[in-house]
């Protein structure tokens, strides 16, 4: 980052004064000044180039040749505005305060790029966070616990919450507290997130990785079915991009085959069954309140569940198995698993503004399915599935599976941070003696890219730039 002052230029200079300052900032503009240090014009290398091949010599003044047509930002424009306001050809530009004096300017530099998630923290996180510090209840007990507890769990509709350190230890924390350890038999989709598999073998149970639903790319309630065995204690079934699970299906074969629902919500906040949230169908359900989920924490996670006794066995649990009336009195092997109240204080102002975090998700989502619903080899995930209402998590599209690797390349070259899908968790090494095969999983983890659906990074500009690359049907 070089001095303003290296780039400014005074109305009276003539044009070899200026082309000594482009040449001494090195960055090929100059921001021409009046009297006052108020913006009277900009040059540019190349604007010198041209007007001395139409004749004019170096010892000109510069007043009358100056360009006037020019980007500029103000002072109070937003981060994001002044991005927008850049352009292949204006990667400079000055910033002016009230009265039009230059003082500061902009500069595009390639590292600037749109990121994968950006979290929606702009309402009243700042301020109830520095509530919690300035309260000195830093660690894991505090006003904003219970109310995050407590809000949250209402906002799913269901009675009780636990909040944890993150998602994983929710998961974990889950499994633990239903009982299941060495020998039961726990199913989970093979396409998710890591975490999913790994809390069950955390548990020290055997985890049993099934096929999704080619529609949904939800785990597959047949396969569910024909998986179960006298072990199997629980199915996770995992609402994934944002797509709610056939909740009626998992829980009529939970019920018909008595084992446990542990729903991992993390990716799906606020999507619905048949007008009930995820989060409320089965006996524990996880969340994630990692930066990169709907809406965070930082790092965090929660368990719901609509039975005061789990509730009671997950607290003690979470807080390393110690009794909740005799202290230091210890009935299990337990865990600290404990979020903190400046966490909870960020997750306060993140509930409290869901539906509108949700609602501009959304609307990012409709904005991609306009630009690029016609192109005839981009699918979008499904919406409108009977009874389920899907949330917004990444933008996620299928493509040819030859083409996504050099799609997400290119989409990175254009500095948009594209990801590709999970990989099916049986084709890891680690996880591979948990599974044979699972197809559907295959080819969607195969054809998927998770786009950018943060309002706060993604613009017409962004999306028409995705389409850009998603338009050439490249063959590899
Ligand atoms: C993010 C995620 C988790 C884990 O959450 P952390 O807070 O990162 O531990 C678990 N399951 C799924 C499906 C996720 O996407």
């Amino acid at each position: 980052m070089i001095n303003i002052n290296r780039l400014i230029c005074n109305i009276g200079n003539t044009l070899l004064e200026v082309l000594e300052t482009i040449n001494e900032n090195g960055r090929g503009i100059a921001f021409v000044v009046e009297p006052g240090n108020r913006l009277h014009g900009i040059l540019t290398d190349g604007d010198i180039r041209r007007l001395l091949l139409n004749g004019h010599q170096l010892h000109e003044h510069i007043q009358p040749l100056v360009n006037k047509e020019f980007v500029y930002a103000r002072t109070t424009d937003s981060y994001r505005d002044i991005v927008a306001k850049t352009s292949d050809s204006v990667k400079i530009l000055p910033i002016v305060d009230d009265d039009f004096q230059v003082v500061d300017f902009f500069e595009f530099s390639p590292s600037l790029f749109v990121p994968a998630a950006y979290p929606m923290l702009n309402g009243s996180e700042f301020k109830y966070l520095v509530d919690a510090f300035m309260s000195s209840w830093i660690s894991s007990t505090g006003y904003y616990i219970d109310r995050f507890e407590k809000d949250f769990s209402q906002y799913c509709g269901c009675p009780h919450g636990v909040a944890t350190s993150n998602g994983t230890t929710a998961i974990h924390l889950a499994l633990e507290a239903l009982g299941i350890g060495p020998g039961d038999e726990v199913i989970v989709p093979s396409l998710t997130f890591a975490a999913t598999v790994n809390a069950v073998l955390h548990a020290n149970a055997t985890p049993v990785i099934v096929d999704i639903e080619k529609k949904s790319w939800c785990i597959d309630p047949k396969e569910i079915e024909t998986h179960i065995t006298p072990k199997t204690k629980a199915v996770i079934p995992v609402h994934v991009y944002g797509q709610p699970c056939d909740m009626e299906a998992v829980m009529d074969i939970a019920r018909r085959k008595n084992i446990y629902v542990v729903e991992d919500c993390a990716e799906a906040h606020g999507a619905e069954v048949n007008g009930q949230k995820v989060g409320s169908f089965g006996h524990i359900n996880c969340f994630s309140f990692f930066a990169n989920k709907i809406i965070t924490t930082g790092e965090g996670g929660m368990c719901l569940t609509h039975s005061p006794e789990l509730d009671e066995r997950m607290r003690v649990l979470r807080d390393h198995g110690m009794s909740k009336s005799k202290k230091y009195w210890h009935e299990a092997v337990g865990y600290n698993y404990r979020m903190t109240n400046l966490q909870a204080a960020v997750g306060v102002a993140q509930v409290e503004r869901i539906t509108e975090v949700l609602g501009s998700r959304d609307s990012v989502e409709n904005q991609y399915r306009s630009a690029l619903g016609t192109l005839p080899h981009v699918r979008f995930q499904q919406r409108g599935l009977r009874g389920r209402k899907k949330v917004t998590w990444f933008v996620c599209i299928l493509v040819e599976p030859g083409q996504r690797d050099l799609f997400i390349t290119k989409l990175k070259e254009a500095r948009i941070d594209a990801r590709p899908f999970f990989y099916p968790l049986h084709q890891m090494a680690i996880y591979k003696q948990y599974r044979g095969t699972a197809p559907n999983a295959e080819d969607i983890s195969r054809r998927g890219i998770m786009l950018p659906a943060s309002p706060l990074v993604v613009n017409p500009e962004v999306i028409q730039t995705i389409k850009q690359v998603l338009k050439q049907d490249n063959k590899s």
